[in-house]
């Protein structure tokens, strides 16, 4: 994957200017916090257009960084900006830092004048109504490093949806009207395509798996996990069996190209376990996933997974712990959180579970690691796909969970939970979100601008009457920006 970088000039300021400015573009290139391409300096309107052909065509292309260093008249720049279809990043920067007092002369003047260079950019860009991110300070500046990385890890995730494949073991989960959606939608917006698959094809390739392939993969599970001695004893059938369910589950998803999948607890066909173990390990190996044949956020936990390496699971409210000034929310699934947000070494147990019908799955138990973390929804609003996050901050439980069998997360949500549960209902979020500890806001924010999606924040400084006055112009102007 790479990322372009394009420098704007004109062909007015002659050969050695121009040798100059393709010079120190290199090296504020360089700077960046990510290796990008850089493409030789743009001086008139059809070598700008081709670059942004060249962009779009370009599959390993996943966006392009532009910055004006010196003045670039902008309706050169109209017919370019016009055909790109890849994520932009106006990077508003310059070569030096301080400016040389003693000796700057109109030489200096001519050569560093990004400062109404990208005055120029920004009004073609907004003209046109380009969606991009603008970063304005100098490369060497953390902070605007951080920002640029941010979009990166975005347009990752951009390009990981353009051509991601998801398989749903079974339909929705009946009657359950959130993880409902539009999938045809969903492939002209996001570029997902959505599948069902009969979920007796994957018992197939479950009881096709190697008995020396589960034996290795249990190798694999007394390393990274402690297994339960049950498991390994009077059980081990049943941890046998979960391991084929993983082999399956695998194979089918490999064979089929898939990174990401949904499961029915009302339609589990021949498998003798809700998945549970097996689930939980693809998610730590990058899939995406969603219970109750959740494709919405199945997909928008894939992207989250290629967008920044580390905590990232599906996630579901749970509980509350509503005690006044303590609130905190518990969050789990029946099985299916993912170990990368594990703090220690889970535990691989057996426990009944009633929901399903089946025999008692296997899965991994742990608490989630403390600290700054986001949950992130999607919801089809019938008209519309819309994103909502809410920052929160992961603690350690309170106290103990001895009887609770599943793996969790316990957080208390920005700015409070009433605050925040009220936004959340208010915006109409669903029930099932990502939880992050490796993506935060403002790469969502980068790539809700990429997909043209809506994107609402509730963070420290939401109160509910601004939120709802959000909702209510968003609604307007989403409704705008689709034409008619
Ligand atoms: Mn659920």
């Amino acid at each position: 994957m790479n990322i372009w970088f394009l420098t704007g000039s004109q062909g007015l300021y002659g050969e050695d200017t121009l040798r100059q400015v393709a010079e120190q573009s290199r090296r504020i290139a360089e700077a960046l916090p990510v290796p990008v391409q850089w493409k030789p300096v743009l001086t008139d309107a059809a070598a700008i257009r081709r670059v942004m052909l060249e962009a779009n065509a370009d599959d390993t292309c996943a966006g392009v960084i532009a910055w004006m260093h010196t003045f670039s008249p902008a309706k050169m720049w109209i017919a370019g900006l016009d055909a790109l279809r890849k994520p932009l990043l106006h990077l508003h920067t310059q070569a030096n830092v301080e400016l040389p007092w003693a000796s700057i002369d109109m030489d200096f003047m001519n050569l560093n004048q990004a400062a109404h260079g990208d005055r120029e950019f920004g009004y073609a860009q907004t003209r046109l109504g380009v969606a991009r991110k603008t970063v304005a300070g100098h490369v060497s500046d953390p902070a605007v490093a951080e920002r640029v990385l941010s979009w990166v890890r975005a347009a990752s995730g951009l390009a990981e949806l353009r051509t991601l494949k998801l398989a749903r073991f079974g339909d929705n989960m009946r009657d359950v009207a959130v993880t409902e959606g539009d999938k045809v939608e969903a492939q002209l917006r996001f570029g997902v395509s959505v599948n069902t698959y009969g979920v007796n094809d994957l018992v197939e390739a479950v009881d096709a798996a190697a008995d020396a392939d589960v034996d290795k993969l249990i190798k694999e599970y007394e390393e990274l996990y402690r297994v339960a001695p049950e498991l390994l004893g009077e059980r081990r059938e049943s941890l046998r069996y979960a391991a084929r369910i993983e082999l399956g589950l695998r194979h089918f998803l490999e064979s089929g190209g898939f990174k990401a999948f949904t499961t029915n607890f009302e339609d589990l066909g021949g498998l003798r376990q809700l998945p549970g173990l097996a689930v939980q390990r693809l998610m730590a190996d990058g899939y995406g996933f969603g219970g109750e044949g959740d494709w919405k956020t199945s997909v928008l936990l894939r992207t989250l997974k290629a967008m920044a390496p580390g905590g990232t699971s599906f996630m579901e409210d749970y509980t509350y712990h509503l005690t006044p000034g303590e609130e905190l929310i518990l969050g789990a699934h029946m099985l299916e959180v993912c170990p990368t947000i594990a703090s220690g070494t889970p535990s691989c147990e057996i426990h009944p579970l009633g929901i399903g019908g089946r025999e008692d799955p296997v899965r991994l138990v742990f608490d989630a690691t403390p600290g700054p973390g986001v949950v992130v929804g999607l919801a089809d609003m019938g008209d519309r796909f819309r994103l909502v996050a809410n920052e929160i901050d992961l603690v350690a439980p309170p106290q103990p969970l001895p009887a609770l069998p599943v793996a969790r997360a316990v957080w208390q949500p920005r700015p409070n939970l009433r605050t925040s549960a009220e936004a959340w209902l208010t915006a109409g979020a669903p029930h099932h979100t990502v939880l992050s500890t490796a993506v935060g806001v403002e790469e969502l924010t980068d790539l809700s601008e990429m997909l043209g999606v809506e994107l609402l924040v509730i963070d420290a400084g939401t109160t509910p009457r601004q939120f709802a006055k959000e909702i209510r112009w968003n609604q307007a102007y989403y409704r705008l920006a689709q034409g008619f």
